[in-house]
């Protein structure tokens, strides 16, 4: 309890004004950057443990990092927004959910859960400048905010991106999509890419996991509106969100959206306080892969299991069945993509960003850098 409370003090004085939020009389505020849309008085924290009401104004966390490192832009994952790239991943502290199968737990969950410690000096103060020059020298060409939920620290990852573009990198964001519809117009000028965890189809499971259905659906919406590349992951968790009906019901709702839309499914190992069941096996994995390519879905992938989900780590062509990407895991073996983004076999344009430089030749990632 003594470290929790060392880090929300640490964390109190590495803030700025925040930007997203409409001022509200008597002091109070109102935070737009996440479903939660909370209303603090002056004094008080949001849903997040993270911003807070300082007399008037809502204070937002700037200017740390809790982790960043280089990562395969498929560890994200993304497998149709510029296949192969190295990213520059950054996160910090806090999360609006507080999931029991939470796989990042340690820096998501500190604030919202007394047994898990995130130790204060793992906090390390950088600008953003220094975000964007350390992807530069490390040859990333992707920027994506991760690791903790990027809706609650969108001011900071907006001052990083804006530097990426002016650099003529690209950038991502990897969340659980419980956004708004202002939040996604202030992004979306200077984000790219959204990765969205779907994690059920059923309204109660989002409340057990402290958020809501409907505002999920929404944001994938809105982000595919406002232009953005959107890429959906689900963690397939056995007896939790893996019945026939909850799985065909989730991929008819994406095909629904768009056929393109690329969906990761993903296999589900005992984490943080999720102890009590097994991991999703190759097989289950598989039959909800074909559940969503039933439904409509043009690019399914089964994930987390490489080398034993067969052709589902795959990319094809989904008018004449040509192998596109190959790969296992995070690696590409093969990209035979066009320059132009299209089979080489049919011509048929493929769902994505696929920058020409990439396309055509063997990859593999090279972390010597
Ligand atoms: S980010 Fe979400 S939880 Fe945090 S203060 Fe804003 S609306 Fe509330």
């Amino acid at each position: 309890m003594k470290s929790t409370n060392f880090l929300r003090e640490t964390l109190r004085k590495r803030t700025t004004a925040g930007g997203f939020y409409t001022k509200l009389t008597g002091s109070k505020v109102q935070c737009f950057a996440c479903a939660h849309e909370c209303t603090l008085k002056p004094g008080q924290f949001g849903v997040c443990h993270l911003r807070f009401n300082q007399e008037g104004t809502l204070q937002v966390p700037h200017g740390y990092v809790a982790g960043m490192g280089l990562d395969p832009i498929e560890k994200k994952p993304f497998f149709h927004f510029s296949p192969g790239a190295l990213t520059m991943s950054f996160g910090m502290v806090g999360c609006n959910f507080h999931c029991s199968f939470c796989q990042n737990w340690v820096s998501a969950q500190s604030l919202n859960d007394p047994t898990v410690s995130f130790p204060a000096q793992y906090l390390t103060p950088i600008s953003s400048e220094e975000v964007v020059h350390a992807a530069k020298r490390n040859h990333a060409s992707v920027v994506v905010s991760t690791y903790n939920e990027p809706f609650i620290t969108m001011e900071w990852a907006v001052e990083i991106f804006q530097k990426a573009h002016e650099e003529g990198m690209q950038t991502a964001m990897v969340s659980n999509g419980f956004g708004t519809q202002q939040a996604i117009e202030k992004l979306s000028p200077h984000l790219d890419a959204l990765k969205i965890d779907l994690k059920s189809f059923s309204d109660d499971r989002y409340r057990e996991l402290g958020g809501r259905l409907q505002p999920v659906l929404d944001t994938i919406g809105w982000a595919r509106e406002a232009g953005l590349w959107v890429e959906i992951v689900t963690l397939l968790i056995p007896e939790w969100n893996d019945s026939k009906e909850e799985i065909w019901n989730l991929t008819r709702f994406l095909a629904g959206v768009s056929r393109d839309i690329p969906w990761h499914v993903t296999s589900f190992h005992p984490d943080y306080h999720m102890q009590d069941r097994n991991r999703t096996n190759a097989s289950s994995l598989s039959l909800a892969a074909e559940l969503g390519q039933e439904a409509g879905l043009n690019y399914v992938y089964a994930g987390n299991l490489p080398g034993k989900v067969g052709s589902l780590e795959n990319t094809y062509c989904p008018h004449c069945q040509k192998e596109l990407i190959t790969r296992r895991g995070f690696f590409i073996s093969h990209n035979r993509i066009t320059a132009q983004g299209a089979c080489p076999a049919c011509e048929t344009p493929i769902a994505g960003y696929f920058p020409p430089e990439r396309q055509n030749r063997s990859l593999y990632h090279s972390f010597l850098v």
